[in-house]
């Protein structure tokens, strides 16, 4: 049984490579298992060396492993140069995090209690296409920080930068067995590891559908589980903001990697005074946005990542958008930005695209808006556009979402915690929060008395 993977933007082929079954699932899970005890027995110092030495050789690689990623998913090489960059600074925070989780003593009679922090085992990663590497760092730093060893299976559509990594681990000099990839179908490879007995804990990045099967399959081992899910965020702009500001971010906000991201703010919420003003903007700067060829280093948009995808997007839009972008002719699946006019009520407000296409609504007040970007059975992320200090934590202690930002629409940080509310998910990645997922807390009572 083989893959064949495809460059989206041009629907050439990059590879033909072997799909993995239950048994290499397996095997996968043995190695690693193996790795486990004197993984988890390297000393601190050590550990958090051979990770700086991975973060290393991925800047030392970083044009050769973005070059793949924007040839596989179809990203602008721009983009996949900013993740990629990403992906070392993550190992970078996790080798000098090695360290600075520890345990505490806490004061009871009688004795003393310390408490430590043990690595998990085998940790399961199941990881989707839109930010292949990236998302990946995001669950091995902590992971193999903490003393845990994986078996990380990517996305059927995009495995080619985790096999590259798994390489220049090895390179690194961290041990055979400790970070292993399984490239495989979900249904297959993912349920494995969701349902094999030696596996301590998933992290899986993916759809709200998906996820749910997780939690389900989990169940039978009570492993334990993280869920980075779907997202369906608002953009909320207030008619006190520099709108030219937010007019000009917004595009940015949903349209980057095609719309192909967890946290694309796809509800564009504008208070009602200045949704004219705000649209007029918003179309002229989604019409300047450079939609091309992904090698180009001034392309802004790409391709979307399948046929098949391209088909789900396109069936969101049903009537004449507000505003439909241009898109290259010849081979790639491409779709053009659009703008939808909409209720809060219409499918493509309350379901996730994951396309470049966007949801303008607009709202009457403050109170408006907090309920309409409330209104949905995600939260992920969002912003707030206010020039009102006190607005805007106002509404972000209102509105329901895990990372939001003001005045900005950037909130994934490599030091600060990233993560869903609802169905979005639960557990945090990035930062010292991560930390906590990939391991368990263990208390131990020292009797002292005589
Ligand atoms: P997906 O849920 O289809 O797949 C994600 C991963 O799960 C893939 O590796 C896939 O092979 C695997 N999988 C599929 N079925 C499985 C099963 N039955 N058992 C075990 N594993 C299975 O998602 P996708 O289409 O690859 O990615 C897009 C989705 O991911 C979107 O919903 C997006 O919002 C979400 N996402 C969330 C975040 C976040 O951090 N919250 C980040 C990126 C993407």
């Amino acid at each position: 049984m083989t893959l064949t993977i495809l460059n989206p933007a041009t629907e050439q082929r990059l590879a033909q490579l072997e799909r993995a079954g239950v048994e290499e699932t397996d095997a996968a899970v043995a190695a690693a298992r193996a790795a486990f005890p004197a993984w988890r027995a390297v000393a601190p110092t050590d550990r958090a060396r051979l990770l700086r030495r991975l973060a290393t050789l991925v800047e030392e690689h970083h044009e050769e492993l973005s070059r793949i990623e924007s040839r596989n998913v179809g990203k602008p090489i721009s983009g996949a140069r900013g993740e990629i960059g990403m992906v070392a600074q993550v190992f970078h925070f996790y080798a000098g995090a090695v360290d600075k989780h520890h345990g505490e003593t806490i004061p009871v009679a009688g004795g003393v209690d310390l408490t430590f922090r043990e690595p998990l085992g085998v940790v399961g990663l199941i990881v989707p296409w839109n930010f292949p590497l990236n998302i990946a760092s995001w669950k091995l730093g902590p992971a193999l920080a903490c003393g845990n060893t994986v078996v990380l299976k990517p996305a059927e559509l995009t495995p080619l930068s985790a096999l590259r990594l798994a390489d220049l681990a090895l390179e690194a000099g961290i041990p055979e067995g400790v970070l292993n990839v399984v490239v495989g179908k979900g249904s297959v490879v993912g349920r494995r590891l969701i349902e094999h007995p030696d596996v301590a804990k998933i992290g899986f990045t993916g759809s709200t559908e998906v996820g749910q099967e997780v939690m389900r399959g989990a169940a039978g081992t009570v492993k334990r589980v993280t869920l980075e899910l779907g997202g369906k965020s608002a953009n909320v702009v207030f008619a006190d903001a520099d709108l030219e500001q937010a007019a000009a971010a917004a595009p940015y906000a949903v349209f980057d990697n095609a719309g192909q991201d967890c946290c694309a703010r796809s509800r564009i919420l504008v208070e009602r005074s200045a949704y004219d003003r705000f649209a007029e903007l918003l179309v002229e700067a989604t019409r300047n946005l450079r939609v091309g060829d992904p090698e180009d280093d001034a392309t802004e948009m790409g391709p979307l990542v399948s046929a098949a995808h391209r088909e789900t997007v396109a069936s969101f839009v049903e009537e004449e958008p507000l505003f439909r972008g241009e898109i290259p002719e010849g081979p790639g699946f491409w779709y053009p930005c659009t703008l939808v006019e909409a209720s809060n009520q219409d499918r493509i407000a309350r379901e996730e695209v994951f396309g470049p296409v966007a949801a303008l609504i607009p709202f009457a007040d403050e109170a408006e808006a907090i309920a309409l970007a409330n209104d949905t059975p995600y939260g992920l992320s969002g912003s707030i556009w206010t020039r009102d200090g006190a607005r805007a934590l106002r509404v972000a202690r209102a509105l329901e979402a895990g990372v939001l930002s003001v005045n900005s629409n950037s909130s994934v940080r490599v030091s600060t915690p990233f993560g869903g509310f609802k169905q979005s998910g639960f557990g945090r990645e990035l930062g010292m929060h991560a930390l906590e997922s990939y391991t368990e807390i263990k208390n131990v009572f020292i009797s002292t008395e005589e």
